[in-house]
């Protein structure tokens, strides 16, 4: 029955003021470090994405908080109570694991509480069925809300969505944000979908290697990534490397201030899409392109420039600046690019974004003046 895909680690009464702390864990199996010094905090209610690439540690993280890994060295707390020798039983953690979850607790406690929880996600009646009986979305949902069913702090999910397809996963992070608003449980989710965390999540840890590159909201991490890392996970980012020739970087047609770098070197640029400024009259801004492919993604468009060169950059339109510039594939425009950072390496932190002037085609000098 479906019992038996909810995995409840245990049932202590709800505590109004969760939280959960890890200060400075590390996590090392043999050789590997699988978490390095790690230190962040979730509040009490929050929807937290813990988000990176696959080993990044997001999972090992789970499962210290959860209490099925022991961490090497520093602490977890939960509650501002020091969990790291506290049983997993005694935690007040449920926990669902991608395709399948347990259960190992009584079933007679759990009926009415399950009843409600089905009733409340427009379940009602499926308690009866098996797992196979049911969509992998329907799956999902039943097995959440049975790890809820004994009202725990906190709700442990990892990679909740990754057995289903594109449709039901959009279907399901709706769901999701839903429950948490009703229920406010305290609720860290594994995911290494940068869009569901952005989309799903208060905020959003974000691990590479067992490092903890950046903790922030959705918004702080797009427009203020920390570092080379988090701007190239977190959305789309133009790279360049433009060279320094007589005191200007450049690559294909673009230029830009040399930035210190000497003669001959070259210095990493990336811009975001939403940063280019395309527009249909020609002689409006200093470059030139084509659009060579456009993306239609909903109200924002995603279109690709291809320079005289060969270059290609990438860039954002909404779907009214494109109708009406009576733009499509294959049309001559111009663009500029407003803003850019100068990049120092993947783990180095990133300066602001510098601004651009207007650059109005043809310029006198070549140069980019950075406002
Ligand atoms: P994924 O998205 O692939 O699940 P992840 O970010 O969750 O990745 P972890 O599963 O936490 O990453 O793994 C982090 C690192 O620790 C990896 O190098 C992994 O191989 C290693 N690791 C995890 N668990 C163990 C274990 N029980 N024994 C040995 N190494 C492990």
């Amino acid at each position: 029955m479906i019992f038996d895909i909810t995995y409840q680690l245990s049932k202590l009464s709800t505590c109004s003021h969760v939280s959960i702390e890890l200060k400075n864990v590390t996590k090392k199996f043999g050789e590997t470090t699988a978490v390095n010094n790690v230190t962040f905090s979730v509040k009490e209610g929050e929807l937290m994405a813990l988000l990176g690439p696959s080993g990044g540690g997001k999972t090992t993280v789970l499962r210290m908080i959860a209490g099925l890994e022991m961490p090497t060295a520093g602490d977890v707390f939960i509650r501002g109570q020091r969990v790291n020798d506290l049983s997993v039983q005694h935690r007040n953690i449920a926990f669902v694991f991608q395709n399948y979850a347990l259960v190992k607790w009584k079933r007679a406690d759990v009926k009415a509480r399950v009843a409600e929880l089905l009733n409340l996600f427009g379940l009602e009646g499926l308690e009866r069925r098996y797992p196979h009986q049911l969509s992998g979305g329907q799956r999902q949902r039943v097995a959440i809300a049975r790890a809820l069913a004994s009202k725990p702090g906190v709700l442990l999910l990892d990679e909740p969505f990754g057995a289903v397809d594109a449709k039901i996963r959009q279907e399901l992070r709706e769901w999701l944000v839903t429950l948490h608003n009703e229920l406010n449980v305290t609720t860290i989710f594994v995911t290494h979908d940068q869009e569901e965390a952005l989309e799903v999540s208060n905020r959003i840890v974000i691990f590479s290697r067992g490092v903890l590159e950046q903790v922030g909201s959705p918004r702080e991490v797009y427009e203020q990534p920390a570092n080379e890392f988090v701007a190239r996970f977190i959305g789309v980012m133009n790279v360049l490397e433009p060279e320094v020739h007589n005191g200007v970087a450049r690559i294909g047609e673009l230029e830009f201030p040399p930035h210190g770098q000497a003669e001959g070197q070259k210095l990493r640029i990336g811009f975001r899409p939403y940063a280019v400024q395309i527009s249909s009259d020609v002689a409006q801004h200093r470059y030139r392109a084509v659009l060579r492919r456009t993306f239609f993604l909903g109200v924002l468009l995603r279109v690709e420039l291809e320079l005289p060169s060969g270059l290609v950059l990438r860039a954002r339109m909404t779907k009214e600046e494109y109708a009406q510039q009576g733009m499509e594939d294959g049309k001559a425009v111009s663009f500029q690019i407003r803003q850019y950072r100068v990049l120092a390496g993947d783990n180095a932190g990133l300066p602001p974004e510098g601004e651009l002037s207007d650059q109005a085609a043809p310029t006198v000098s070549g140069k980019l003046g950075v406002a």
